[in-house]
C-alpha cells in the first residue's frame, strides 16, 4: 500500500494546460440552445476531422479507422487502445481534452457580443494546441447553433493555477500561435491550495455531473461516488496520455475508507436533463447530471490531491461537452 506522499508524488506529475478562448458574435448575433456542450463539442469534432484526419479507408468521406498519427485519431477516438484493463475500473479511455463552453442558459448573443470558450489540454494532448487554436478560428468561421451563424475568435489566453488569465497566445490582429507557456503540473495544483485539516468539505456541481455507480446514474451523491469517478479519472488521464504505469495502490481500501468515514450531511442537488442529437448514432441521447451543492464531513487528508485535481480534470462522464466540472471547498 502506497503512502499518501507517495500518491502525492505520482499525481504531482500530471500535466495539464487550461485555456480560455474569447470569442466575438457576428454581424447577426448568436442562437444556441440553452445547454451548448454539444454545439460546441459538435463543431469541433466536425471541424477538427477536416482539418486534421488524412487517413484512408473511407466511409461517406470520412476515415473509420484512424492510423497511429493521425491526430484526429488520437484526440477524438482514443478508445482502442491497448491496456484498456489496467485501469481501476473498466471505464471508457478519457479523451486528452475537456471543453468548458458557456455555462449560462442564453439562447441569444447579440451582434459584437463577446462570449468565451475554454479549453483543457491533458498530457501529450498539449502537443496538439496548434490544431486547437487552428479548429477554433475555423469553428467561428462555419458558424455556431442555429443558421450557423459566425463568431470570430479574438484571442486566447493560459490560466494559471489560481484560475487567472495570465497570458495572451493568440490574437486575431497577426493569428500568430506565442507559444511559449509552461503547462501546469499536479505539484502546481497542490502548491496553490493550502491543505486543510477542516472537517467539512463542500463540493459544487458546476455544470451536470454524469456520475454512474452500480451500474446506475447517481442522483444523490455519496462521497465516494465522486472520490471513485476522480481516481478512474485522473489515474486514466496519466497512463493513457503520459505513459505513466498503473499506480500500485489499495483503491479499494480507499473506496471503502470513504463509504464507512465520510457522511454526507446535506444534498442540495436536482437532475437536470437535456438531449442531443448523435450523428454517429443516427438518434437523439439524454445528457443529464445533477447540478447543485453538497456537503460532506469527515477527514479528507486522504483525499485531497484526488479532490484538487478533480477540480481541473472534471469528474463523471462526458466532459468533452463541459460536463462534470466541480469546485471543492474545505472548511
Ligand atoms: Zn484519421
Amino acid at each position: 500500500m502506497k503512502s499518501n506522499q507517495e500518491i502525492i508524488h505520482y499525481l504531482s506529475k500530471i500535466k495539464l494546460a487550461k485555456f480560455t478562448a474569447i470569442y466575438e458574435a457576428g454581424p447577426d448575433g448568436l442562437e444556441l440552445p440553452p445547454y451548448k456542450g454539444a454545439t460546441f463539442r459538435g463543431s469541433f469534432g466536425h471541424v477538427f476531422r477536416e482539418v486534421a484526419c488524412t487517413c484512408p479507408h473511407r466511409e461517406n468521406g470520412f476515415a473509420s479507422k484512424h492510423l497511429e498519427q493521425c491526430a484526429y485519431g488520437y484526440i477524438f477516438e482514443t478508445a482502442t487502445i491497448d491496456g484498456a484493463e489496467v485501469l481501476v475500473n473498466n471505464e471508457s479511455i478519457p479523451r486528452p481534452f475537456l471543453l468548458e463552453p458557456p455555462n449560462d442558459m442564453r439562447t441569444y448573443y447579440a451582434p459584437g457580443e463577446r462570449f468565451t470558450l475554454g479549453f483543457t489540454l491533458f498530457g501529450k494532448g498539449i502537443e496538439y494546441l496548434p490544431y486547437f487554436i487552428y479548429v477554433l478560428d475555423a469553428m467561428g468561421l462555419q458558424g455556431f447553433g442555429k443558421g450557423r451563424k459566425h463568431a470570430k475568435l479574438r484571442q486566447i489566453f493560459t490560466v494559471d493555477q489560481h484560475g487567472d488569465w495570465i497570458k495572451s497566445i493568440y490574437q486575431a490582429d497577426d493569428r500568430l500561435l506565442r507559444n511559449d507557456f509552461s503547462p501546469l503540473t499536479g505539484e502546481d495544483i497542490f502548491n496553490s491550495k493550502a491543505d486543510s485539516t477542516a472537517q467539512t468539505c463542500h463540493i459544487h456541481f458546476i455544470s451536470p455531473v454524469r456520475l454512474k455507480y452500480a451500474g446506475e446514474f447517481v442522483s444523490t451523491p455519496e462521497f465516494h461516488m465522486l472520490l471513485r469517478s476522480a481516481c478512474r479519472r485522473i489515474t486514466a488521464l496519466l497512463y493513457f496520455h503520459q505513459d505513466e504505469p498503473k499506480l500500485d495502490f489499495d483503491f479499494n481500501g480507499l473506496f471503502q475508507q470513504a463509504e464507512q468515514e465520510v457522511t454526507c450531511l446535506n444534498a442540495n442537488v436536482e437532475w437536470t436533463s437535456w438531449e442531443r442529437y448523435s450523428n454517429r448514432q443516427k438518434q437523439r441521447l439524454k445528457m443529464g447530471g445533477i447540478v447543485g451543492n453538497a456537503i460532506y464531513k469527515g477527514d479528507f487528508q486522504p483525499y485531497l490531491p484526488w479532490l484538487k485535481l478533480a477540480e481541473w480534470c472534471n469528474i463523471g462522464k462526458n466532459p468533452v461537452f463541459g460536463l462534470g466540472s466541480v469546485k471543492v471547498i474545505i472548511k
